[in-house]
């Protein structure tokens, strides 16, 4: 008797690694049908070798392209010396990751973390510390001013004040403590924010909800409105953040300083998940040894990385590509309203496009890119967001522009 015969897994073509996930995957994502095997800088190589360029950059994970040599190195160097030793002893890499990343964003201190949602949670536990211990807010009172259509993870008190049905249905009983008022209005913060408000936690830019670029000045209103309230001004820009609208962060756009940053994503460059909760000295100083912690965060190979990102940041190349590219993005998506483009919102190389839904929905437009070799995720309805890495050249952001004219022209 023989064996049944099973595909070796290195020759299974995509369409059969496509069906094996089906039975042994917690169906929680709905892919494209493509299976990216290698990549680098901002083109992606299928298990058949048909190339694709990535014009969603791992939802902003990978700003710095795929295995930038530069964050591969690091990576690389600090894996043949110490990868993990836990908080519980000090590692050599930690304080050069602080410190750079303070001076970066132009806090205090850092609070390391590993996945966006743990940055929010953690500055959420911040913030109500410090509600209680510096303000004076009455124990289990404290309360968060968030934004309808927000996204900033997936944890149960995360989704505790989601407005998105289909992210809550099924997952309660939420966590209280949450006040949901509309995005871009000042005057409903205002009404929102009381004596046991702790912070009111934005994004400077929603990226889920199709990349909504709040008015000019309703950052500057958070600013003084919290300033003038006596709450914290938390910014998530664990999207918006570090080089993809132009500026190291979103917020400066309007030259605002929050009090506490949010950071995620490309804080990995695309290799491990590193996130931080970043802030002044006495926001984060109130959290004391033992009140809050994670056993992964801070590790010496995320800190490694971290430091090599930030210091591709510090050369401000990556925002100057940004803003640069960012224009011309905004140009070739100016050209193609009128002609299956009914709107688009954009900053640096960011932007959320809204399709006729005559052409079809995001899902199709998006399975029409990749027909045509380009890799880009609708967000809600008829509306792609594209984030391409900060490392694309001008002539492959034009090709991408002409592939999503050539898709939109079929419809
Ligand atoms: C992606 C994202 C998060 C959550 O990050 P994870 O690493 O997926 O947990 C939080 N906030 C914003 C704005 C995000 O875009």
């Amino acid at each position: 008797m023989t064996a049944p015969t099973r595909v070796p897994v290195r020759t299974r073509t995509s369409a059969d690694l496509i069906r094996a996930e089906e039975p042994v995957l917690a169906h929680n994502y709905h892919p494209l049908p493509v299976v990216v095997a290698r990549a680098e800088g901002t083109w992606v190589e299928d298990v058949e070798g048909r190339r694709y360029l990535d014009m969603l950059a791992g939802y902003s994970a990978l700003n710095f392209g795929h295995r930038h040599p530069a964050l591969v190195e690091a990576a690389h160097a600090q894996l043949d010396r110490l990868t993990l030793t836990s908080r519980a002893f000090h590692n050599d890499r930690l304080a050069e990751f602080a410190e750079r990343l303070a001076q970066l964003t132009g806090q205090d201190m850092v609070l390391p973390m590993n996945t966006g949602a743990e940055a929010v949670e953690s500055g959420i536990k911040v913030a109500r510390k410090w509600a209680y211990d510096v303000k004076g807010v009455p124990a289990d009172r404290a309360t968060i001013v968030v934004a309808a259509d927000n996204f900033h993870g997936r944890t149960t008190t995360i989704v505790s004040f989601s407005t998105d049905e289909t992210a809550r249905a099924g997952f309660g009983p939420f966590t209280p403590g949450f006040r949901v008022v509309p995005y871009n209005d000042l005057a409903a913060l205002e009404a929102a924010v009381d004596e046991t408000t702790a912070a009111v936690l934005i994004e400077p830019i929603q990226g889920e909800a199709g990349v909504v670029i709040p008015d000019e000045g309703y950052l500057t209103g958070v600013r003084e409105l919290t300033h003038r309230e006596g709450c914290l001004f938390i910014a998530d820009e664990i999207q918006s953040g570090l080089g993809r609208t132009g500026r190291t962060l979103a917020v400066e756009h309007e030259g605002v300083v929050p009090d506490v940053l949010l950071l995620g994503k490309a804080l990995g460059g695309g290799i491990v998940p590193v996130s931080a909760v970043v802030g002044r000295r006495d926001v984060l100083g109130v959290l004391r040894p033992g009140e809050h912690g994670s056993t992964f965060g801070g590790n010496p190979l995320a800190a490694a990385v971290g430091t090599a990102v930030v210091e591709l940041l510090e050369t401000g190349e990556f925002q100057r590509r940004a803003a640069e590219l960012g224009a011309v993005l905004r140009d070739g998506l100016a050209d193609l309203v009128g002609k299956g483009v009914i709107g688009f919102r954009s900053r640096g190389l960011w932007a959320g496009v809204d399709i006729d839904p005559a052409l079809g929905t995001g899902r199709e437009i998006s399975q029409g890119l990749l027909g045509e070799g380009v890799l880009a995720k609708d967000t809600h309805g008829s509306t792609i967001r594209l984030a391409p890495p900060l490392t694309i050249t001008e002539a492959e952001l034009v090709s991408a522009l002409g592939a999503l004219a050539r898709v939109l022209g079929r419809g």
